[in-house]
């Protein structure tokens, strides 16, 4: 087989309740390797079809049973599957990632598709609660008052760039979704419209497989902002999950509030998640953890959101081990391919705001060129950090700040200036645990997940996991986009007075208290 036989062509249509629809404008994708693939730029009446069929695939697809909708994303996982080489061929190809991590990605995606699969077999999502009637209580008799976790209805679904599986096209959003029983519309991602097609065509495959309604499941493709803008404003969509930036996902969620019937916007945005080195480790394993740091910080040419782009370590000879460790491991690190020219120009952008900045320097510094991304390191203490806000702000790549702190005292205070975080890490050593309690109260105040001797990137899809945090990280606090949680922004509780069995859904009817 020759290399371009294996090359996947996409046909660049979007697939929109079971059908694949040009016309209109396209728009070229900027792989990082080969040539570029000509798709279709989506426009308000596709976005208004799609809503429509979602709507209608409502009827039948929130009331079919736990089991159907189980089996349907296990459908999904295992078309993927069936098209792995040909979802790795184009995934490389758009983001530039390594096939190791495309793979590896996949197998999350598929693995999250099964999770909430046996997720809702159990029915653990339903929440069910049960209070049954008291006829004889006095002075006045309780009726019968059951619960549960239904539906809300068609969601909007925008995927990020650097996940363009597993944030994307049938990644957690859909899957939460889907699994609530709610229809889906995904706004392409632009940087990975190819990789979108061929996950889009595994759908559409397990819907006529598991005969479910076609409106279940939409994907426009666009690169201009007014699809996602007439997406999330649509009247039939009733929530919307976002993975991106800060600025993009501020503009949707302004926009879902300002609706007539305002919806929830569930975005996960940017965060520079903090790592505090406290002094034992610091003085026991500042050169190891100085390693580590790098290694996390760069990996993936540090396009995870997850990246701890900010250390916080003591002054002085106690923290010295660690910035010489991390300096020495960062001016190993070559030039890394970036998921966009957009991206690697932001980048750039990013590296330039931290320059020259009265009292910021430069540990590591590189210039980077075209789409490709160099380490930097940049080192200030806590007081310049706290009277400048942007440097606090994320910048998307290997960029790493080191705040150096003098006392545990100063650490505290620093903590308490942070923004909402995806997380918060702590080295430490046993000597280290009263300073570690004493920034507990405050890191759990500011973050979705907080860790211990460990480094954040690289997230569990689990039960336990909370992938969110108080804006900016995420638009909803109390909410989380990795793990069978995830589905909780996509359903909504009734409560049903006294209904006779045959009115009941049928999660509740048999329910005893
Ligand atoms: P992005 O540029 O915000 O794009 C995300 C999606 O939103 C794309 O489909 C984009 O459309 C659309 N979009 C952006 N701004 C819009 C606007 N004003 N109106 C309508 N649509 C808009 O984000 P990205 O570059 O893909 O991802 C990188 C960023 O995401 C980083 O900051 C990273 O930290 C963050 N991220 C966060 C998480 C998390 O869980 N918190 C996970 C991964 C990434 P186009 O296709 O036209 O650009």
């Amino acid at each position: 087989m020759t290399a371009d036989s294996k090359r996947f062509h996409p046909h660049g249509k979007h697939l929109i309740a079971g059908e694949w629809v040009g016309g209109g404008e396209t728009f070229a994708n900027s792989p990082a390797t080969g040539e570029s693939d000509q798709f279709q730029s989506g426009t308000p009446a596709h976005v208004d079809r799609a809503c429509q069929a979602a709507e209608e695939a409502f009827w039948s697809y929130a009331y079919a049973s736990r089991e159907t909708r189980a089996a349907f994303l296990g459908t999904i996982a295992d078309e993927m599957e069936a098209r792995a080489e040909t979802i790795t061929e184009i995934g490389t190809r758009e983001s530039g990632l390594p096939e190791a991590r495309l793979q590896g990605e996949r197998g999350r995606t598929t693995g999250q598709l099964r999770l909430f699969a046996d997720h809702i077999r159990k029915g653990a999502h339903l929440d069910r609660r049960v209070d049954g009637a008291l006829p004889e209580r006095q002075p006045m008799p309780r009726p019968d008052i059951r619960m549960i976790q239904r539906p809300i209805g068609p969601v909007a679904v925008f995927g990020a760039s650097n996940f363009p599986l597993a944030f994307s096209t049938a990644g957690g959003d859909t899957a939460a979704a889907l699994a609530a029983g709610c229809p889906v519309v995904v706004k392409g991602h632009s940087a990975h419209p190819g990789t979108g097609e061929i996950v889009a065509e595994a759908i559409h495959a397990a819907i006529q497989k598991c005969d479910i309604h076609p409106g279940v499941f939409s994907l426009i493709h666009a690169n201009s902002r007014e699809v996602g803008q007439t997406l999330v404003q649509h009247p039939l969509i009733k929530a919307v999950g976002f993975t991106g930036s800060l600025g993009g996902g501020r503009a949707l969620f302004d926009l879902c509030a300002q609706r007539p019937e305002p919806i929830p916007f569930f975005g996960e945005l940017g965060s520079v998640n903090p790592m505090f080195v406290l002094a034992d480790a610091a003085r026991n394993r500042g050169t190891e953890i100085g390693a580590g740091w790098a290694g996390s910080l760069t990996m993936g040419a540090g396009q995870f959101c997850t990246n701890p782009g900010i250390a916080v370590v003591a002054k002085g000879a106690e923290g010295d081990a660690f910035v010489a460790a991390a300096k020495e491991a960062l001016e190993q690190v070559g030039p890394q391919v970036m998921l966009t020219d957009g991206i690697a120009q932001a980048y750039r952008d990013g590296k330039e705001r931290f320059t020259g900045r009265n009292a910021v320097r430069a540990l590591v510094s590189n210039d980077s060129e075209g789409r490709a991304a160099q380490p930097n390191l940049f080192e200030t203490d806590a007081d310049t950090y706290l009277q400048d806000h942007a440097l606090g702000e994320e910048v998307f790549g290997p960029l790493g700040l080191v705040l150096r702190v003098s006392s545990g005292d100063e650490m505290q205070e620093l903590a308490k200036g942070f923004e909402g975080q995806l997380t918060a890490t702590l080295q430490m050593d046993e000597g280290d645990t009263d300073a570690a309690k004493a920034l507990m109260p405050i890191l759990e105040r500011k973050a979705g997940r907080v860790l211990v001797n460990g480094f954040p990137t690289g997230v569990e899809v689990c039960d336990a996991m909370v992938h969110g945090g108080p804006y900016p990280a995420s638009t909803n606090f109390g909410a989380t986009s990795v793990g069978t949680m995830a589905i909780r922004r996509f359903l909504r509780p009734v409560s049903y007075q006294n209904l006779p069995e045959a009115l009941l859904p049928e999660d509740l009817r048999g329910a005893s208290a």
